[in-house]
């Protein structure tokens, strides 16, 4: 149900919609993405979204320069403004057919994109940032205007408690209670749009690789439980009424499988039952972790059994790289290029074995690599069991430091076109 409050406020070149329901779950081939509550203010050139916390959420040009109407700017809970596009091709060549989504987001700091828009250096779309600098001089003045509505009173006064300042705090706030920014989101986090809630469960990882742009110094390290339900607390309270437009989950941080099922169960049911997730109508949560080579070959049986009886669709991701031993050791990777494959064997193996439970995998994809690692891997991937739609997506992370990365999509597609399993490009985020 909508609640159009205020339609053109008097005096006020703007509209309110005090609370807007769209679906509760992601429906991606809409555009522009809309899921959840939020409130709507437009002017005659931009639609302006909210949070339930009255968080500037994306902004949206309405008038003919806009690059396309289906594109916006989108806040994340990390205080980056993403442009989203929606590229500049259709079909089989289009951002779908690499992304796996309609969109793409282009980043403002260094990622591993094949493809950005340089959103800054366009007029049009920076023009957002005035037009949102206005929008709130004028809810100022508006929120002292005595006829307004009282629920439109109360969401000014939200948006006029969530300035520029404030909302940079909050992403401090938020790293503050997980112990730091998070580096990079699992590829699988684009099924809900990236919008997940972090919990920190371990933290460091079992290899440093020597190409690795997203790693910490710490050796791998498990929080303690009380750590784990400390954050879960402040998190509750951070998220605030704005929870409930979240369902997803991401136990941090780059190796969580090599912390046990008890420590993922427990963090997992703890952050189900504190967050609310698991409402009927809003159908089955989802849960993102990280694991490595070793931490999946030496998940028992049990592990998976536990992860499959949670509340939980459960999607892990491993970070297999290449299964060339000259490219694995180039790349600072120290394990076998055996091992790797005794690994993703054991993937195929346990997405057939549990239906809620996905595993995926990242291999690498770069200039400076050898014919043998896309070779070997495209032998790899036109052997595996499955289809382009099983389970076990694959997915392709340029390395970062590639001169020419839209070069490299020739080189994804010829890997993707021998491929039994789903393959995607992996684009590097943070939150
Ligand atoms: S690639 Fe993964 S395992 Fe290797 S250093 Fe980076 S985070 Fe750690």
């Amino acid at each position: 149900m909508n609640h159009m409050l205020h339609s053109g406020l008097h005096g006020f070149p703007f509209s309110i919609v005090v609370e807007k329901q769209s679906s509760p779950n992601l429906r991606k081939d809409r555009f522009p993405l809309r899921h959840g509550k939020y409130s709507e203010i437009r002017t005659q050139d931009f639609e302006f979204r909210f949070n339930l916390n009255g968080e500037i959420k994306t902004i949206r040009g309405l008038s003919p320069h806009w690059p396309h109407p289906a594109e916006e700017l989108k806040r994340t809970d990390g205080n980056d403004w993403m442009y989203y596009t929606v590229g500049d091709q259709s079909g089989d060549r289009g951002i779908i057919s690499w992304l796996g989504e309609y969109y793409l987001p282009c980043l403002p700091y260094p990622s591993n994109s094949v493809w950005e828009v340089n959103y800054f250096a366009n007029p049009v779309i920076m023009n957002a940032f005035s037009a949102w600098s206005q929008l709130y001089a004028d809810l100022y003045m508006a929120g002292k205007n005595t006829g307004l509505h009282s629920r439109a009173g109360e969401l000014v006064e939200r948006i006029m408690l969530n300035n520029d300042n404030v909302l940079h705090e909050r992403a401090n706030q938020l790293h503050t209670i997980i112990g730091g920014q998070v580096s990079v989101l699992p590829p699988d986090t684009r099924h809900v749009d990236y919008e997940v809630i972090p919990l920190m469960i371990a933290d460091g990882c079992l290899y440093h690789c020597k190409f690795c742009c997203v790693k910490t110094a710490r050796k791998f390290q498990t929080r303690s439980k009380e750590n784990i339900s400390e954050q879960i607390r402040q998190l509750k309270s951070f998220y605030g009424r704005n929870m409930e437009n979240y369902h997803a989950l991401f136990l941090g941080n780059h190796d969580a499988l090599a912390s046990g099922a008890e420590l993922i169960c427990f963090a997992a049911e703890e952050a189900s039952a504190a967050f609310g997730f698991g409402k009927p109508q809003v159908g089955t949560p989802m849960l993102f972790l990280f694991g490595s080579i070793d931490s999946l070959l030496k998940a028992e049986d049990s592990l998976f059994e536990q992860l499959s009886r949670l509340p939980f669709y459960t999607h892990i991701n491993i970070g297999f790289e290449s299964v060339d031993q000259s490219t694995l050791e180039l790349i600072g990777k120290p394990v076998d290029a055996s091992t790797v494959l005794e690994a993703f064997r054991k993937m195929q193996h346990m997405n057939s074995l549990h239906t809620n439970i996905e595993i995926s995998g990242n291999f690498l994809l770069g200039e400076q690599l050898s014919g043998e690692h896309d070779r070997s891997l495209a032998e790899l991937l036109s052997e595996a069991k499955g289809s382009s739609h099983a389970k076990g997506t694959v997915y392709l992370s340029p390395m970062q430091d590639n001169p020419k990365r839209r070069e490299l999509l020739p080189r994804f597609y010829e890997i993707k076109s021998r491929s039994r399993l789903p393959v995607f490009v992996y684009l590097i985020q943070r939150l």
